[in-house]
């Protein structure tokens, strides 16, 4: 059966291809499957699958306008050795849960696990599509995303790829690691403002129309890297139908057993995908929502309030420093029956008010998620309790995770099997690890950086130091423009134009 997009403010359909192509939907709404498909492999099949074989099951059942030779090459070229296992997503059982490791790709956090595949389903959908323009991907950032989506599409032939990040709301490492990055069609931006910003002014140059026109006619069109785009979210359901599968394969659970999933949100996309993987036949109980001291998201759940107007916080998981959670849309929309309507008006509030309030019967099927956040001291303690005990170390995304699972355990008393999605390795975060362990390391940073930190961390998880990291030592850096939020569309002509 052909699976068809909706957008989630009107009634406009599109096919898979045409949903990545666009990003976001013409009327601002993001785009979602009209029905969400049920596995047709039982999970007990899947088990003795790898993980590439898992992806084409899910993303087959999503990427119906794809033909099996096109999907599986992308996979193919995605799931490679660019990953540093062979599993792709290990994992590891520690303090009572399980850990699924989503960061052993190239820059070593989660977003790798869409954006090594992204850029390729993009291409094959453009070749579908008859597009002969290039294809300008504007990525707003709060640190990963960036990095994976230049990594990704970095000299892929017909793209061009602009990056906006905040000048000073991402760590070192994520910093380095944007603005060393090569490739001729790549462009980084620090922007002078928070992630919100970046993100509105991207959404802001989608929206114009008199550009977009002026673009075609110099043979630009825009595409969309964020989260929000279709052809992030899909992939990201692979992991946890694999989590299911392979802990079923490990016989840690038995079938039909169900699960609880952690989830270190921010904008709302990988907890999004845990719930369609839900919706699809995996036993998912609790889709457990771990907010850092930007907790919106616990506000909301608790209330079923969404209130951004508060201050904006700077943590030690900067990738979940963000107050509007784009692909909330996507829930928002479900729980308001699929009414683009209802849902639009909501968003207007957000857009109008920075708030808006869901009514009771919406909030009733709520009822899967559990909201929980944890403060800084508390992610800090949780990371020198799990290497404490347990010589695991996990980032600092991860550990807002880990002290929501143990927050609800104690409240919940259930004590059902959880899957914790770890986002990054502690090697991105290192200098936030290595102080929560202990406070020593602040001098050792001060005295000889990032890169003596590494050889610390690696001596204490007995984890090498991953290549990423290796080669930022030595990496140039080559692109140093920031802009002012209101230059970002002048910015991105600069680029274009140039020549
Ligand atoms: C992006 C990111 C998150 C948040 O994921 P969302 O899909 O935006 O909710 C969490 N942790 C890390 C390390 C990230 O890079």
């Amino acid at each position: 059966m052909e699976m068809l997009y909706k957008s989630t403010r009107s009634t406009e359909t599109v096919t898979a291809s045409q949903a990545i192509l666009k990003g976001l939907a013409p009327d601002g709404g993001l785009y979602v499957p009209t029905h969400l498909p049920k596995l047709t492999t039982s999970l007990s099949d899947l088990s003795k699958k790898t993980y590439q074989e898992i992806a084409y099951e899910v993303m087959k059942l999503f990427l119906t306008d794809f033909t099996d030779e096109e999907l599986r090459t992308c996979i193919q070229k995605a799931y490679d050795e660019k990953f540093d296992t062979k599993e792709i997503v290990p994992i590891k059982k520690a303090g009572g849960a399980y850990y699924l490791e989503l960061f052993h790709g190239k820059t070593i956090a989660f977003k790798d696990m869409a954006l090594s595949i992204l850029p390729h389903l993009l291409i094959t959908s453009a070749k579908k599509n008859q597009v002969k323009n290039e294809i300008v991907i504007l990525t707003a950032t709060s640190g990963d995303t960036g990095k994976a989506a230049l990594a990704g599409f970095a000299d892929v032939p017909g793209t061009k790829i602009i990056v906006f990040y905040p000048k000073n709301g991402v760590s070192p490492i994520q910093e380095k690691q944007m603005v060393t990055q090569t490739g001729e069609n790549t462009f980084v931006v620090g922007i002078h403002g928070n992630f919100d910003d970046a993100q509105n002014g991207v959404k802001k140059i989608f929206g114009d129309e008199e550009f977009k026109n002026e673009l075609d006619a110099a043979g630009f069109q825009f595409s969309s890297a964020n989260s929000i785009n279709i052809g992030r979210l899909v992939p990201q359901v692979v992991y946890y139908v694999y989590a299911y599968a392979k802990l079923l394969e490990q016989q840690e659970i038995s079938e039909g057993e169900p699960i609880n999933v952690v989830v270190p949100t921010g904008n709302f996309g990988n907890i999004l995908a845990a719930y369609y993987a839900k919706q699809m036949g995996v036993p998912i109980q609790k889709l457990i929502c771990a907010s850092n001291e930007n907790k919106v998201l616990f506000d909301f759940f608790q209330t079923g309030i969404y209130d951004k107007n508060r201050d904006f916080v700077l943590t030690s998981s900067p990738s979940m420093d963000i107050l509007i959670s784009s692909n909330l849309e996507r829930l928002i929309y479900k729980v308001a029956l699929e009414d683009a309507e209802t849902n639009a008006e909501f968003m207007k509030q957000l857009s109008a008010n920075g708030k808006y309030e869901i009514t009771e019967e919406m909030k009733a099927r709520l009822s899967d998620f559990y909201g929980g956040y944890a403060s800084e001291e508390e992610d800090a303690a949780m990371i020198k309790k799990l290497y404490e005990e347990e010589h695991y170390i996990i980032d600092t995304h991860t550990a807002v995770a880990a002290c929501v699972f143990e927050k609800y355990r104690a409240e919940s008393k259930d004590e059902t099997k959880t899957v914790i999605a770890s986002t990054a390795s502690p090697y991105k975060f290192i200098k936030s690890v290595l102080e929560a362990i202990d406070e020593k390391y602040a001098q050792l940073y001060e005295e000889k950086g990032d890169f003596a930190l590494a050889e610390e961390l690696a001596v204490l998880s007995g984890v090498d130091i991953p290549k990423a990291v290796e080669e930022l030592r030595t990496a140039p850096v080559l692109h140093k423009t920031e802009c002012d939020v209101d230059e970002m569309k002048n910015t991105v002509k600069r680029f274009l134009f140039k020549d």
